[in-house]
């Protein structure tokens, strides 16, 4: 029987609940502003897609969180964020901290997909319902920011207008439907070199700018994605600029590099059209291929 936020729990008598974490995908990434300590300000719209990581936590006797992955590989000891997040809910709830967890991370690592992010908001919420919620919503989004400013957006998990440093979040009531091809090339980018290499120019306007776009009948994906990003890492991996071509040319209504990158998606009006552009886009061997749609949780 799924529980809410669609967890699984597994058979047999130990408690055990499974949990998925989406990937995001950056519509549009505008930097409107530097903090004084030094996070920047953002517009964005960011969707989950159905790219999925499993989270699965099994409660044990022991003490601490006793990790375990497969897929792309992670960290295994506390520089993974799920085991950050285990400890950040323990010590929040005062709650044991025994409790195993297996990765299935089928997200790239370190490719502007908010992989990590995702997962520890997932298992902030599987943490939340195996112990009959002691958290309210608003903790877990005040844990979510502590752990990194994406996580925030995967606890809601829903097509939004990002703000702030990503933790001001609107959800899109009517987002448009769209197949999307994602390639990403055998490269990992880190995220604070791309940010401290982003020379600024602030983008004024952007937020009334976005809220119109967003509100007109006929949003037209062209004209909005945009990522601020997409200059600073395509100057070091002109890989980005051929994705982009690639996906362009195979039918993509318009296509864009995603958070700090690697990944180049393409968004697609067809399934049709989404597949074909993902066969010839595999036959190319620039990277790993996924083809994907928006994601909701529950
Ligand atoms: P963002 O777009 O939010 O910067 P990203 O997709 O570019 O995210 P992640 O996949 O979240 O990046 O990985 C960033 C770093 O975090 C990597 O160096 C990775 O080793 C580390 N990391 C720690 N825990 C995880 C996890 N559970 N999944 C992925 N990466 C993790």
């Amino acid at each position: 029987m799924a529980t809410a936020y669609g967890l699984l729990p597994m058979p047999m008598g130990a408690r055990s609940y499974t949990i998925e974490a989406p990937a995001k995908l950056n519509i549009r990434l505008k930097i409107t502003g530097r903090r004084p300590d030094g996070y920047h300000e953002l517009v964005s719209i960011m969707t989950p897609v159905s790219l999925l990581d499993v989270i699965e936590v099994r409660e044990n006797r022991g003490e601490g969180v006793e990790l375990t992955a497969s897929g792309y590989p992670v960290p295994l000891d506390d520089g993974n964020i799920v085991v950050r997040a285990a400890q950040s809910f323990s010590a929040t709830t005062g709650l044991p901290s025994g409790v195993s967890i297996k990765i299935t991370k089928n997200i790239p690592v370190a490719a502007g997909m908010g992989g990590g992010s995702s997962d520890a908001a997932a298992t902030l919420l599987i943490l939340n319902e195996i112990y009959s919620k002691p958290l309210s919503m608003n903790d877990l989004r005040v844990l979510a920011l502590r752990l990194g400013a994406d996580v925030p957006f995967f606890l809601v998990c829903t097509p939004c207008l990002v703000t702030g440093i990503g933790e001001i979040l609107e959800p899109v009531e009517r987002w448009p439907e769209f197949w999307y091809v994602i390639v990403t090339p055998p490269i990992q980018v880190s995220t604070a070199w791309v940010y401290q290499n982003y020379r600024m120019k602030l983008t004024t306007g952007e937020y009334p700018f976005i809220k119109k776009a967003l509100e007109s009948a006929s949003l037209v994906i062209s004209q909005v994605l945009e990522n601020d990003l997409e200059a600073v890492t395509s100057a070091i991996f002109p890989i980005i600029d051929r994705i982009k071509r690639l996906l362009v040319e195979n039918g993509a209504e318009g296509a864009l590099m995603s958070g700090s990158g690697p990944s180049v998606f393409g968004a697609f009006g067809s399934v049709e059209l989404a597949e074909s552009a993902k066969k010839h886009l595999l036959e190319q061997e620039l990277g790993d291929v996924f083809m994907v749609k928006s994601w909701k949780r529950g």
